[in-house]
């Protein structure tokens, strides 16, 4: 969806557009999207490419125009190119982008997907039998082993082992060399490092003795075949010609190999990447197989790309700003952003007092922004640990916003949606003749019934979970049904059943709705209308573990890739104190000095203790007090059961450990439950918008006497103690009936 949706309040005409968008009529009109250099990487079909570009200059959208061109001008086989990238929700955006320019058939991979699908393949014929599985829980066997070594780990510790391991494996480091090349490579090991060795040795003898592979296994096993089967390796070369590498700043060394066997003594391979972006060193990813590739190409075309497309001059000076403090090899190859967008809002900077109040904060303005039309789709949350997402979930769902938290990948391999792929496959055989569809004059309600047929409803299922994932993946087709409608005139069942079709082989997912919550590795490549950076402060950004120069300069460049996700507005935020009413000693992140306002060089910090929320306007008029919402300074949380801190934001929200004894009245649970239901059915809204069910048990376990004992409990804000605050205190003093009937 495109920001002039919301901007001018073409919502239904801009959405058609960018969702069904006119596949290019020619591959000449392929190139007209492009600019000057972004063309010359696109019909440069031949030889070694390097695009060397900043964040939002268009090198994504460079390759696949570059891919598209070729094949539709006849000269790249699609089945010959094999495009590679990070994720799969990369690869599923870059095979929805070569599909709407008229190049299906393309595959667009991550290196992982690409290489257990010729292992699979040639198993077989190279070793015998078929592929060991895949283990999908490596941390079990990592503990597994530790207990073969009798080697304690707590959790953390054994996260921090896996994570060796893995390390090694993609630097093809052996356990014998593990301690040496973990000191020259600066890696802090949670343990003495010879023991992370004799566990690495005792990981590899378990997996084998029980006949399994890990993640790395399949890269490592695929770049052995390659190796040793030169038959294998020529199968696989005639099969690909043309090599396409996206984010090649991450690039393992492991990864770079295959890329090579994969190449063999050809050398169409165009890389794109941008150093300053490399997020992955400490997995073992490295920005200098992009850095040095001229010099191992001499012959190669490089291109650069410096017109962001992306985001506003107001963005693009924060983005800049960060990367002129950076130091190390990265940063010396950064490349200055020029913003091609017209002036948007200034960065917005928020301090507040602690991680509720500032979760509180965000979702209430993402509130008013969905409010004042931006489609929640449109805005992203993004935090430095995937720990930091249930606070936020709670957050919004009080404020009644919807999100996801999954990725729009696989989207089509749901179970759910692969039964509603066949149930509207099977009503598109009657014709329409199904007595279901008998009153379904369009095609979004006979999309719709036959859905209701699967589970679909209305109204959402209260609450979060697998329920709820189902329903959304089920709206998700409805929506999708809507807009093909729309963008189709007199399109039927079977067209869209084609259309389905279609994407589920090209992965291209329809956009679920909902705000997305994301970790910032996860959201490379991805942009917002807006996006809110949430905890960047000291110990989150950069994290507590990191410590060399080269782990906080990669922090710095993970916050680089947050900022330039945006491309009209940004927040930052930080709160002073983990938990309310604790110890106000976080200080904003190291990285904003200079870039906030109040902070310049010296380094003046907003006053620990201060009025919380303080806004400020970044730009050149320096530091604005803008507002300060409401928020009244909270003591700490305890339980009121057994009295510990609590610091869980669900149980903070219950006011108790979640395992100690609830004293929850559950008639008034069960009466809560029925109001909300009827609430949510007459506003179109999710019952959790409403109320969460922590709140409603909250409440139950609270029966508040009057508004003031209701505004306590957490969950229950202004808006909504104006809104519902009377019949839920109704509820709550016994009286049968409340708000079940009649209109609002
Ligand atoms: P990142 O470094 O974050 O991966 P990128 O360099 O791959 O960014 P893209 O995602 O390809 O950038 O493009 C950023 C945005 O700018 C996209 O919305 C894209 O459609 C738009 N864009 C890129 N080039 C042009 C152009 N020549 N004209 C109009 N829009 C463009
Ligand atoms: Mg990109």
């Amino acid at each position: 969806m495109s920001r002039e949706t919301w901007q001018h309040g073409g919502v239904t005409a801009a959405t058609h557009s960018t969702l069904f968008p006119q596949v290019p009529d020619s591959a000449d009109a392929v190139l007209d999207g492009l600019d000057p250099e972004q063309r010359e990487v696109a019909t440069a079909l031949r030889g070694p490419v390097c695009v060397l570009a900043g964040a939002g200059t268009g090198k994504t959208r460079a390759i696949t125009h570059r891919i598209a061109y070729g094949v539709r001008a006849g000269i790249l086989q699609p089945a010959s190119v094999l495009a590679v990238t990070f994720t799969n929700r990369a690869a599923g955006e870059m095979r929805g982008r070569l599909r709407q320019l008229g190049a299906s058939g393309v595959q667009a991979r991550t290196f992982h997907s690409a290489a257990l699908r010729q292992l699979q393949y040639f198993w077989p014929k190279a070793v015998g039998g078929t592929l060991p599985r895949l283990v999908d829980r490596k941390i079990q066997l990592v503990a597994d082993a530790a207990a073969a070594c009798r080697i304690r780990l707590d959790r953390g510790e054994l996260r921090d082992a896996a994570a060796e391991i893995e390390w090694s494996k993609v630097t093809q480091t052996v356990p014998a060399d593990y301690a040496v090349a973990a000191a020259g490579a600066g890696r802090q090991a949670p343990r003495d490092p010879a023991e992370i060795a004799q566990l690495y040795a005792a990981y590899e003898d378990l997996k084998r003795g029980r006949g399994v592979i890990d993640f790395e296994d399949v890269l490592l096993l695929t770049v052995a075949v390659l190796q040793d089967r030169h038959d294998v390796a020529e199968q696989v070369r005639a099969q690909y010609q043309h090599f396409v590498v996206d984010e090649y700043q991450d690039v393992s060394p492991l990864q770079q190999r295959l890329l090579e066997l994969w190449l063999g003594d050809r050398d169409d391979l165009c890389v794109v990447g941008d150093a300053s972006q490399t997020i992955y060193s400490f997995t073992g990813a490295t920005p200098d197989h992009l850095l040095d590739f001229r010099s191992r190409h001499p012959g190669a075309t490089v291109v650069k790309l410096v017109r962001d497309y992306r985001s506003t001059p107001q963005v693009v000076h924060l983005a800049n700003g960060l990367l002129a403090q950076a130091r190390g090899r990265a940063a010396d190859h950064r490349l200055e952003l020029v913003s091609q967008r017209t002036a948007g809002p200034e960065p917005v900077h928020t301090e507040y007092t602690d991680e509720p109040a500032e979760a509180e904060g965000a979702a209430r303005r993402i509130r008013e922004l969905v409010d004042s039309g931006v489609p929640a789709a449109e805005i992203a949350v993004l935090f430095r640990t995937n720990s930091q997402s249930e606070t936020y979930e709670q957050a919004l769902a009080d404020a009644g916003v919807p999100y996801q938290l999954r990725g729009a990948e696989r989207f089509f391999d749901r179970p759910e949606v692969r039964k509603a792929n066949s149930a509207l496959r099977a009503a598109a055989r009657f014709g329409g003749n199904d007595s279901l569809l008998d009153d379904a004059v369009d095609l979004p309600s006979q999309v719709r019934a036959v859905l209701s047929g699967e589970g679909w409803v209305p109204e959402p299922p209260a609450g979060s979970g697998a329920v709820r994932e189902r329903w959304e993946s089920l709206a998700a087709l409805v929506g999708l049904a809507q807009d093909f409608a729309a963008a189709r005139a007199g399109a039927t069942l079977s067209d869209l059943v084609v259309e389905l079709d279609e994407r589920a082989s090209a992965q291209h997912a329809p956009t679920v709705q909902g705000v997305t919550l994301a970790s910032l590795h996860s959201a490379k490549g991805l942009e917002w209308d807006v996006v809110f950076l949430v905890g960047v402060a000291e110990g989150m950004m950069p994290i507590t573990y990191a410590k060399t120069d080269e782990q906080i300069e990669e922090e710095r460049r993970l916050l680089y890739v947050g900022v330039t996700r945006a491309r009209e507005r940004l927040h930052l935020s930080w709160a002073l104190a983990r938990s309310p009413g604790g110890r106000p000693s976080r200080r904003p992140s190291r990285f904003l000095k200079g870039l906030r306002p109040g902070s310049g060089t010296t380094g003046g910090r907003v006053a620990a203790g201060g009025p919380a929320g303080v806004e400020r306007g970044f730009g050149a008029g320096g530091a604005a007090a803008v507002a300060a919402p409401r928020r009244t300074a909270r003591t700490p949380a305890r339980c009121r059961v057994c009295g510990r801190s609590l610091t869980d934001a669900g149980e903070m929200k219950l006011m108790r450990c979640e395992d100690c004894p609830s004293d929850m009245d559950e008639g008034v649970y069960e009466r809560l439950r029925e109001w909300r239901a009827v609430q949510a059915g007459r506003s179109g809204q999710p019952a959790f918008c409403v109320f969460t069910d922590k709140t409603l048990m909250a409440i139950a376990e609270s029966v508040p006497e009057d508004e003031r004992e209701l505004a306590r409990i957490p969950g229950v804000g202004a808006r909504k103690l104006n809104r519902y605050g009377a019949e839920v205190l109704a509820i709550c003093a016994g009286q049968e009936g409340v708000g079940l009937d009649g209109d609002d």
